[in-house]
Order: C-alpha cells, then sequence, then structure tokens
C-alpha cells in the first residue's frame, strides 16, 4: 500500500512541477489562491454553500476562482493558481469515483483570449504535464500496472447537441468510456452552465465554452472557456438564471469598471492524477482525501 501511495505521490508531484514549468514558459503568472471570498461561483447543480462568518461579514469557502480570475487579468495578461476549492457535493456522489468536497483545480486565464486559442493551450498543456508522467514516472506507472494511452492533439471535437443525439442526456461517462485519446465538448447550451461563459454573440442561446473528457471512462478533465465581461451582459445573464444581482455586486461593480474580455479553464488535480495512475477513485490520490458523506480521521 504504502509504495503505491509514494508512486501516486511522486506523479501528482511531476504533475504540479511539469504544469509549472509549462505555463511559465507560456508566460504565465503563479497566483497565490483565494480562500475566502465575499462571491463564489454559484454552481446552481450545488445549494449546499460552506460559509463562514467573521468581522460582521459572511465568507463563502470558494468554489472555483472564476471572479478572481477575471480581475487578476486587468493586472496580469496571463494568470493561473492551483486553487483549493470547497463544494459540498451530495453524500451519494462519494461514489462515483470523480468527486471529492475539497479538491484543487489548475485554474488558468488569459485576457483578451479565445476560447480555440485556449483550447489549444489546454492540449499543448495536458500533452506536455501527461508526457513528462510518462518519462519522469517509468517505474511508478509500473508499480501501479498503468499503461497510459498515447494520444496526439488535435484532440477530436463533438458539440453538446451531437453528443446528446449519439449518447443520450447524460453522455459525458457514456462518451468517456468510448473515447480512446482525450475528447473536447463544446458550445454548450446557455440552459446548462453557468452566467459567466460567454454567449456566441453569432449564435444566441449557444455557449463559447467547452468540456475536455478523458478517454477510459474517467470523465470530465476540465471546463471553461470566453467570459462575459460586460455589465449589462452580466446583469441579464443573472437575471435570466433567477440569480439576485445584489449577491454579485463586487463582480458587477468591476464590470463597470472594465472586466476586458478573457478566456480560460479549470482542470482538476485529483481527477487528472486519477486517470494518469489508473485509479479507481479520486480519493486515492490524496493522502487525507475528503470524499461526499465521509468523515475523515486527520
Ligand atoms: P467546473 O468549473 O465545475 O467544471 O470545475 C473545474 C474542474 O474541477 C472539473 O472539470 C473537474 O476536473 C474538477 N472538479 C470539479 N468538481 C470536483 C469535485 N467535486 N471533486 C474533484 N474534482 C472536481
Ligand atoms: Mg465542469
Amino acid at each position: 500500500m504504502s509504495e503505491r501511495q509514494a508512486a501516486i505521490l511522486k506523479i501528482t508531484s511531476e504533475v504540479l512541477g511539469a504544469a509549472r514549468e509549462f505555463l511559465a514558459r507560456e508566460g504565465f503568472v503563479e497566483l497565490l489562491p483565494v480562500i475566502t471570498a465575499p462571491v463564489t461561483d454559484p454552481l446552481r447543480h450545488n445549494t449546499d454553500r460552506a460559509v463562514i462568518e467573521a468581522y460582521g461579514g459572511k465568507w463563502h469557502l470558494t468554489r472555483s476562482m472564476i471572479f478572481h480570475k477575471q480581475a487578476a487579468v486587468r493586472a496580469c495578461e496571463r494568470i493561473f493558481s492551483f486553487s483549493p476549492n470547497i463544494r459540498l457535493e451530495p453524500s451519494e456522489w462519494g461514489h462515483t469515483g470523480r468527486h471529492l468536497f475539497e479538491f484543487v483545480q489548475l485554474d488558468l486565464e488569459a485576457r483578451g483570449a479565445t476560447r480555440e486559442e485556449v483550447m489549444s493551450l489546454g492540449e499543448r498543456l495536458f500533452t506536455y504535464v501527461t508526457e513528462r508522467v510518462r518519462a519522469s514516472c517509468c517505474r511508478e506507472l509500473r508499480e501501479l500496472g498503468r499503461e497510459l494511452p498515447l494520444f496526439q492533439p488535435p484532440f477530436p471535437r463533438i458539440t453538446y447537441r451531437e453528443a446528446q443525439a449519439r449518447y443520450g442526456e447524460g453522455f459525458e461517462e457514456a462518451l468517456s468510456r468510448e473515447a480512446e485519446t482525450p475528447v473536447w465538448v463544446i458550445d454548450f447550451p446557455i440552459e446548462v452552465r453557468e452566467f459567466y461563459d460567454r454567449e456566441d454573440p453569432q449564435r444566441p442561446g449557444i455557449l463559447l465554452d467547452m468540456d475536455l473528457v478523458y478517454p477510459e471512462g474517467y470523465g470530465e478533465a476540465l471546463s471553461g472557456g470566453e467570459r462575459e465581461h460586460e455589465p449589462g451582459r452580466i446583469l441579464a445573464r443573472l437575471r435570466t438564471q433567477g440569480l439576485s444581482p445584489d449577491d454579485y455586486r463586487p463582480l458587477l461593480s468591476l464590470a463597470e469598471k472594465g472586466l476586458p474580455p478573457s478566456a480560460g479553464f479549470g482542470i482538476g488535480i485529483e481527477r487528472w492524477v486519477r486517470f494518469l495512475a489508473g485509479l479507481p477513485h479520486v480519493r486515492g490520490t490524496r493522502l487525507f482525501p475528503r470524499v461526499p458523506g465521509e468523515l475523515s480521521h486527520l
């Protein structure tokens, strides 16, 4: 058991180091993560919020750094962070193999970038890190009995509607099981995503966003897209989703002062390591896993 654990930790460390190296070469600046915030990602599928009270105010434990990334690209053109997220997922999700309630995402954003550009960056980042693990962690992969599949960008693409038609309503698992390389899902319909993904001005109702899905049944790897940055559009999107503009005042105030257009994505580290190491559950990637519905000793 401890040999396996050591191998998984070595792979994790290689992922973090290789990603940092790649992003530094691409001109990205690393930000320290934000842990508490007056406003965080709404994530409408998950209504259970982790909030602490201090100094007469309420502080959300960060569910993603989306708004902070949008604010940060005003200062630096390209930024990333290894961002710890708390998401109180339903207890039943403890069995999906993909969910923790505390996890880390490599969250990045680029000012003025298009979806196409961040998809290309994502493919290069993903391939660089995977090849580094393949080359530097041979012993560890052998210890784990993992034969990592080979793949090369560009990765295939499918639209949300095509994926739905081919694999049914909740297509992620079926698509992932059938895929032999990572595959992009693009063009999500406006009603299934959060308000900050940018609506395509040429195709109302369709978003300029994407997910990357792992092969071999490991499911979603990352989500991202271009962002809504104009105050009027943010307000309209909040309203159609039934969210109170008052709750998003800090974001709206920033947008009124001027948020630049940007695009980016977040890739979950535990899911990445799970895929690379070939593990049945993300819990195996952490020494102190936080699994929905379970208590922990340390
Ligand atoms: P999202 O913006 O919700 O798509 O989250 C970004 C990425 O974080 C996802 O693509 C996953 O890789 C990862 N992620 C999201 N939720 C969880 C979770 N509960 N446990 C582990 N990883 C997660
Ligand atoms: Mg997602």
